[in-house]
This record gives structure tokens, sequence and C-alpha cells, in this order.
């Protein structure tokens, strides 16, 4: 008790020292929520110098914590004995059970009412409360406790007589779309907190004027502001409830095919021929209980697990990308895992490493696979042609098909140009790894490794380096070029 006499006389001594000019703008009220398990506290938060504040009685009564509020001393003062949290009016420092902490801005009383950086949260809060609370610069929301927020990610782009919204979320979300006379389209999401990465997109056609992120009321949703030629809105689903595709397109019923939409635009907002290659993802073929093909003590699944990180390192330092291995260890993935992966991260290129094996041990032709074209449609034969826009999951790769074409074109050209003796023919197949990726993508296939020659290049750990210089060379030219189709 008395340490904490102590600290309010040295809180209210310094309360000079740290005092900031009261005579800041505050702006509008804005939405704020807290979210906590099982509930969610909705908040006006004010904004002064660009700093977020949160009403601090609000916060204190929803945490059932007891407070007072000291009018001549200008000071708040939450908690009971054990665990008390002393704010003084202006000032940066608050007083947590006796210590004092700086927070990085100082807390505000406008008029009687008392208000909180955010950081007051996870700097005060979470020490008298033992509430852990997680804040993302910029957003406007908090996460509490237990609460654990699935990521999304928004993208838009326009194709043909159509708006495509991708919405993609870390965990399955359930979604609902709610559309109302007034040109607005609200995307509800369901099931979970929802940790959006940007607020709004800085997105706008003739069929979207504006989309952002809204759950102010608790509820996590898009909306999407639409032109009265928007027509009609269609929901595809994906990725096991990850991935949704939002269409808005200008007629209600196409009498006409709709050509297929050119491949996610993952760079939306980079000038065409612009785009790069941000993030790929390098599938190691097999694994785990798969080895794959195997001859003279050579396991395919630890061959495409060496080039696979042979490889991560040349676009890493070629292209500066992101780079991501689908596996980086001996286990076992479904194909759907690892497209996923790629689909999850929104890769702008997937390559699935293989090695070969041939019944004739002289064969020494190397492939390079596409999807088959067409592939999938004898899985389903009732998707019209005019629904091509909207395709199944295991048709995403339809859309990325070109290309990925020109991506092997241009593969097989670097390799016979940097391995002039290997032989890499283009083939396309029902490549299940390959099916549900929604980029460009490719499955390489080296060599046969019964062929003896060719498995003495292929464990040479220098031929390694080689090859996978060779397709970080390409995967330029293929950043470079990519541009010119569409
Ligand atoms: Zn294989």
């Amino acid at each position: 008790v008395r340490r904490s006499a102590i600290a309010i006389l040295l809180l209210a001594a310094l309360g000079g020292a740290a005092l900031f000019s009261t005579r800041a703008l505050w702006a509008a009220d804005t939405d704020f929520a807290i979210h906590f398990e099982g509930s969610v506290l909705p908040l006006k938060s004010k904004s002064v110098n660009r700093v977020i504040y949160l009403p601090l009685v609000e916060i204190a009564q929803h945490l059932s914590q007891p407070y007072t509020d000291d009018f001549r001393l200008e000071t708040f003062t939450i908690g009971a004995q054990n665990a008390r949290l002393v704010t003084t009016r202006n000032s940066a420092l608050i007083s947590v059970n006796g210590q004092v902490v700086l927070l990085q801005n100082p807390v505000r009383r406008d008029d009687s009412q008392w208000f909180v950086p955010v950081d007051f949260l996870s700097q005060g809060m979470s020490r008298i409360t033992g509430i852990e609370f997680r804040y993302r610069a910029g957003a406007s929301r908090v996460f509490a406790g237990n609460v654990s927020p699935t990521e999304l990610s928004l993208s838009a782009q326009a194709v043909s007589g159509a708006t495509r919204l991708t919405l993609r979320a870390g965990s399955p979300v359930q979604v609902e779309i709610q559309r109302d006379a007034t040109q607005r389209t609200v995307i509800l999401l369901r099931g979970r907190p929802i940790d959006p990465l940007r607020e709004r997109l800085d997105y706008k056609d003739r069929l979207v004027e504006s989309v952002a992120f809204d759950d102010s009321d608790g509820i996590p949703k898009v909306l999407v502001a639409t032109t009265p030629e928007a027509k009609e809105v269609r929901i595809t689903a994906g990725d096991e409830s990850r991935v949704y595709f939002v269409d808005f397109t200008r007629e209600v019923a196409a009498t006409e095919a709709a050509p297929p939409p050119p491949p996610p635009d993952i760079g939306a907002g980079a000038g065409a021929g612009a785009r790069r290659i941000r993030l790929a993802v390098i599938d190691a073929g097999h694994g785990g209980d798969d080895a794959g093909v195997s001859d003279s003590g050579t396991l395919e699944k630890e061959w495409t697990l060496a080039v696979a990180r042979k490889l991560r390192s040349a676009l890493q330092n070629r292209l500066g990308a992101t780079v991501l291995l689908t596996r980086d260890a001996d286990e076992a993935l479904t194909s759907e895992a690892r497209a996923g992966l790629a689909n999850r991260n929104q890769a702008d290129l997937f390559i699935s490493l293989h090695a070969g094996y041939s019944a004739n041990e002289n064969d020494a032709v190397s492939s390079i696979y596409v999807i088959q074209d067409g592939f999938g449609s004898a899985l389903n034969p009732d998707v019209e042609p005019r629904d091509r826009l909207f395709l199944p999951w295991y048709l995403a790769h339809r859309n990325s098909r070109p290309h990925s074409e020109q991506l092997a074109t241009l593969l097989q050209d670097q390799m016979g140009k940097s391995l002039p003796e290997w032989k890499f023919a283009i083939r396309t197949g029902p490549i299940a790894v390959l099916a549900s990726t929604m980029m460009p993508a490719i499955a390489i296939e080296f060599g046969n490794l019964n062929n003896p020659a060719n498995a003495q290049s292929l464990t040479d750990e220098a031929f390694q380096t080689q090859l996978a210089a060779a397709i970080a060379a390409a995967a330029e030219r293929f950043a470079m070029e990519q541009g010119t189709i569409r």
C-alpha cells in the first residue's frame, strides 16, 4: 500500500515533466474492438496525431475491474491492493503494482473521459489481469487472451465482364453473402475471429467501388460497394473453405461463354509486365513412406529435397524472392497439401521436383510437365461453359495453364543453354500436384536414376547447384516476360 502511495506521488511529480500538449486535435470517433474469448468489446476510439486512443472506463468495466477516478489528483486507478494500476492525466508514465512503466504515448483525459493509447493494454492491463493483448499496428482491433484469429488476405482483379474478389483465410471459415438494395454486398465470415492483413483494398473498377474489412460490431465481414453495373454476385469455395472467389458480374445470366479469366493477379496494382516473383514454392517430390523411385542407393525423395534446398538458395539470391518448401524434412504430404501451401501463400510460382526412372536404363530424357489441357472436365461433366469463371478447386489450375506453358518453354530453352548435354521434353499429364495450384506451376523430372551416367551426375553436388542455377535463371526470364501474355 505504501509503495503505491509513493508511486502516485512520483507520477504526480513526473506528470509535469512528461506533460504533453493538451491542445492536440482529436480526430473523429472510429470503431475499434477488443476480441475476448466469448465476447467482443466494441469501442469508439479517437486518434491524436495518428495515435489511437481507447476509452478507459469501458475497458475497466468490461474486465470487471474496480476503478477510482480522482478528478482533483488527475489520476485514474484500476484494480485492488495486489494488482493496482495508476494513470495520471497527460503522462506517459503509469504505475503498475508500484512499478513505473513508460508508455509510448501519454494517457489523456478529455473533458471528464479518460483515454489510453493501445499499448496501455499490453503494458498495463495485462499485468494486473493476466490477460495477454495482441495488436497489429494500424489495425482497429485487439485480440485478447486465448482468442486465436485466422489471418485473412483480400485481392481483387478485373476479368472479362466480371470482377473477382479473392478471400484467403489461414484456416477454414464459413461465408455468407448478403446483398442490399444500395449496391452494397456484405460477405459475412463466420466461425472465428478474423485478423485481416489489410483493412481495405486499394481497388476500384467498373463494377467495384470499394472493398473494406469491418468487424466493428463484433461480426467479421467484408463490405463491397458496387456500381449499378454489377448485377450478380456468385461465390465459389475452395481449399476446404479457406479460399473464396466472389465474382461480381455484369449480366444476370450470360448466354455466351465467358472467357476463362487470367491467372489470379497476386501483384494487383503492379503495372503490366512489371510483375515480379515475390514468393515461390518448391515442392520436393515424395517423402516419408513414399520414397519415389530409387536406384543404386539413391532415393528420389532424398534427391528431390537436396535439390529443392539448392533451388531455394538460388531463387532467393537471384530473384530476392521468398521461397517456401512444401517439405524441409522427410515427411509424407498429399498433393492437396503441397498445392495448398502455395495457394494459401499466394505463391507466384510452383515447381515440383522429381527424378525419373525408366524400364530402359539407356533412356536419358528429362521432362518438364504441365497439367494436361482439360484436366478435370471428365470428373465434372456438369461444368457449363458459361460457368467457367467459377471453378471448383480441382480445376483451379486451368487459369494459370497458359503461363505454366510459357514457363515450361522458357525452362526448356534455358536448360538447353545451361546444360546442353541434357535433353528436356515438355509433356502434359494429369499431374495431381499441379491440378489444384492457382499459379504458374510445373513439375520437372530429371533424367533416369537407373541410367548409371545420369545417376552419377544427379547425385553430384556441383551438378545439383548447376541445375538449381539454371532453373532460377529460367524463373527470372519468366518473371520478366510474363507480362506479355494476356
Ligand atoms: Zn517422382
